[in-house]
This record gives structure tokens, C-alpha cells and sequence, in this order.
């Protein structure tokens, strides 16, 4: 069972944690002011969508076109990093407290989470947002989240929390990214050309679709957000995530959407094969394994049932690692069962093996982990 088609974006088998990202020039309107009637009744949605049984995620923009305007500052706030990153700093505190405000209202709590890009290429810093995030949706509240300006290094670009959407996604585990742009999809041309038709679904992001996003570049409208809008499907497509760009403009942008099919759909890579390889070029990813642990008979049937790599099944730890490191899981003979992120530090696993998950705490004289390796995190090399 995959997402075929918009609607199934509200179908909670097919989409039980969804991450919907809310662009700025939806968010606030040309006097720096936040569009608080249509936000309330995208918030509405977002509850509705809660009502039926889907984990709803948030990546907001908006910060510094709230902030540029009570500093003062020209350019909405874009003029240099120094601006952006100032205006950044007021501007999130206005849009957090909007976001609480209007989720509050439907009893739901926000939780607000800033991340840099740079934290999701960072293992160590990966475990952490993936277990934050675990937390926050078990505990029922709905992440915001926004990249954290003030201390981006790289120039902040329109159109980095539609990367930062699909790498939530990413880290979520989550089914489907929805996109609200100001145009309903991607056009085979720049959409005000004559003939432009809205491309309804992308099976894989080709150099054929890339060009429709750069074409017509003149006008700045075929491109402009939808370079990035592609990027965040290059991500999201790979790692098993359906992503659909829709017109976020319309009061109730989601129902319409979807009840009207109207967007374009980038399908998630479908097969297991396809998402495990994806999984596992990434845990991999261009660095070494840096140790390995083995395993008892008990663990590696565990482990190939799907489960977490608990520490009691451990039986000798090898190598130097850090937290975050990649590692290999070793059978009782000695052979490759898993690839997968150390939640501890090699001399903490060489102090856990073999003890039971209840007596870590004391071991370690610290709040443990639930586990050596999530089954998250983890790939079966077999
Ligand atoms: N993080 C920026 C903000 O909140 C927006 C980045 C983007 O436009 O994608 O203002």
C-alpha cells in the first residue's frame, strides 16, 4: 500500500505521520503582518487531520519576514546574512507563539524545533532530532519546525525549508510531505507560457523534469521555488516518502488539494529493495565503519525479525567509536548481519554488553537509551 493519488495524503493507513510545510509568503502578508485568518483555518486543518488519526509535523518559514519589519530592516530582511539572521531572531519568536496560539485552540501542544541542515547530515545529531521528534509525536503534540537562521552559516535562500521539509520527513520516518506553494504544481513550462500544462504526477525526478523547473527562468515564475521543490523531492522520493506540491493560497488549501487532485505528486520509490538501498547508502554513507559489535544467536534472530540491537545480546565490542558512528553488526560466527548508528560510544557498549536494558542506568551511572542500535537506524546486510 502506497500513495497513489493526492487523497491519499488524509488516509491515515497510507499517511500516518505527514509533514506539512507553510512557506512565508503564505504566512505573512506584504505589511509583515501574520495572515492569521487564513493560518488559523490551515491550523483547522492540520487538527482535522490529527482528528483522523495522522501525526501532523510543521516546517514554518516565516521568521525573518516577520522579524525584517520590527527591525526596520529593507529588503524584507534579505539584504545581507547579518539582516536575515537578526530579523530571524525576532521574527521566531512571533511565529512560534502564533503557531502555539492557534494549535492551542484545538488543544493540541506545538513544540518548537529549529535544526540547520548541517544537523541532519550529522549522525550524532540525527540520533537526537529522530528520538526528539519520537517523543514529542507519542507525547501528541505537533512539531514546528523551522531552520534555525541565527546560526545558519551558509546564506539563508528562499526555499531551504523545502529541503528541510523532506530531510524532516527523512528523520520522521514519515509517509508523505506536502508542500503549500503559491501555484498548484509543477508546469512543463513556465506556467504563464500558453500551452503550460501542470504535470499531475512524477514517477522520478529525470533531467527531462529538472528543466521544467529551470525553464522559462526568465520570468523567474517557472523557476523560482521550484528548483528547491524538486530538491526536496530528490530526497524525499529515495528514502520511501511520497511529497506533492500543492496550491497552499485557497482558504482551505489541503481539503481543496486534495478533494480537487489538483498538484503534482512525486511518488515514493516503491519497492522495499529500492528504499533498503536508499537506507543503507546513507547509514554507510561515505564513511568506514568504525567498529563492530557481535552478537549471541539470540540477538541475531532478534535482529533479523526487525528488532533493536539491545546490549544483552552483546558479546564483544571492537573498535574506536563515537556516538552517531556507523558500525557493523557481527553474528556468533563471526559473520556481517547489519550495518547500523551506535547510540553509545564504544567504551559504553564494552560496559553495557550483555547486561539486561534495566540495569544501565546504574551501569552508567546516566539516563541509558532505549537501545545499543534502534532498529531505525539500523540495516540488514544479509
Ligand atoms: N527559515 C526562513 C524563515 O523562517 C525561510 C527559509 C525559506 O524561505 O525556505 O524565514
Amino acid at each position: 500500500m502506497t500513495i497513489t493519488q493526492l487523497d491519499h495524503f488524509a488516509d491515515p493507513a497510507l499517511a500516518p505521520r505527514l509533514v506539512v510545510k507553510v512557506g512565508s509568503a503564505l504566512l505573512v502578508g506584504a505589511d509583515g503582518e501574520p495572515r492569521r485568518a487564513w493560518l488559523q483555518a490551515l491550523v483547522a486543518e492540520l487538527a482535522a487531520a490529527r482528528g483522523r488519526g495522522q501525526e501532523v509535523i510543521v516546517v514554518s518559514s516565516g521568521a525573518i519576514a516577520l522579524g525584517a519589519r520590527r527591525l526596520g530592516l529593507a529588503k524584507g530582511g534579505r539584504g545581507s546574512l547579518a539582516d536575515a539572521q537578526a530579523a530571524a531572531a525576532v521574527g521566531q519568536i512571533a511565529l512560534a507563539g502564533l503557531w502555539a496560539e492557534l494549535l492551542g485552540q484545538h488543544g493540541a501542544i506545538a513544540a518548537q524545533v529549529l535544526l540547520t541542515l548541517d544537523d541532519l547530515e550529522d549522525r550524532r545529531r540525527w540520533l537526537n532530532v529522530t528520538a526528539t521528534l519520537g517523543t514529542l509525536l507519542a507525547r501528541g503534540a505537533v512539531p514546528v519546525i523551522n531552520e534555525n537562521d541565527t546560526v545558519a552559516t551558509e546564506e539563508i535562500r528562499f526555499g531551504d525549508n523545502d529541503r528541510l521539509a523532506a530531510r524532516v520527513g527523512q528523520a520522521a520516518s514519515a509517509s508523505a510531505v506536502l508542500l503549500l506553494s503559491d501555484i498548484d504544481g509543477l508546469y512543463d513550462r513556465d506556467p504563464r507560457a500558453d500551452g503550460a500544462t501542470r504535470i499531475p504526477v512524477v514517477r522520478r525526478v529525470t533531467p527531462e523534469i529538472r528543466a521544467m523547473a529551470t525553464g522559462g527562468s526568465a520570468s523567474g515564475l517557472g523557476s523560482g521555488g521550484m528548483t528547491s521543490k524538486l530538491q526536496a523531492a530528490e530526497i524525499a522520493g529515495p528514502a520511501g516518502i511520497a511529497l506533492a506540491i500543492i496550491d497552499g493560497r485557497p482558504e482551505t488549501p489541503i481539503a481543496t488539494a486534495l478533494g480537487s487532485g489538483r498538484g503534482t505528486l512525486f511518488l515514493a520509490r516503491s519497492s522495499s529493495e529500492g528504499r533498503r538501498k536508499a537506507r543503507k547508502a546513507w547509514l554507510g554513507g561515505t564513511m568506514r565503519m568504525r567498529g563492530s559489535v557481535q552478537v549471541d544467536a539470540g540477538a541475531a534472530a532478534a535482529l533479523s525479525q526487525g528488532a533493536s540491537l539491545l546490549a544483552a545480546g552483546v558479546v564483544l565490542v571492537e573498535g574506536q567509536f563515537v556516538r552517531g558512528d556507523a558500525i557493523a553488526v557481527l553474528g556468533p560466527a563471526g559473520d556481517l548481519l547489519a550495518h547500523g548508528l551506535s547510540e553509545y560510544d564504544a567504551a559504553e557498549c564494552t560496559a553495557l554488553a550483555g547486561h539486561n536494558t534495566r540495569d544501565h542506568a546504574e551501569i552508567l551511572g546516566y539516563a541509558p537509551r532505549s537501545a545499543l542500535v534502534h532498529r531505525d537506524h539500523l540495516v540488514l546486510m544479509g
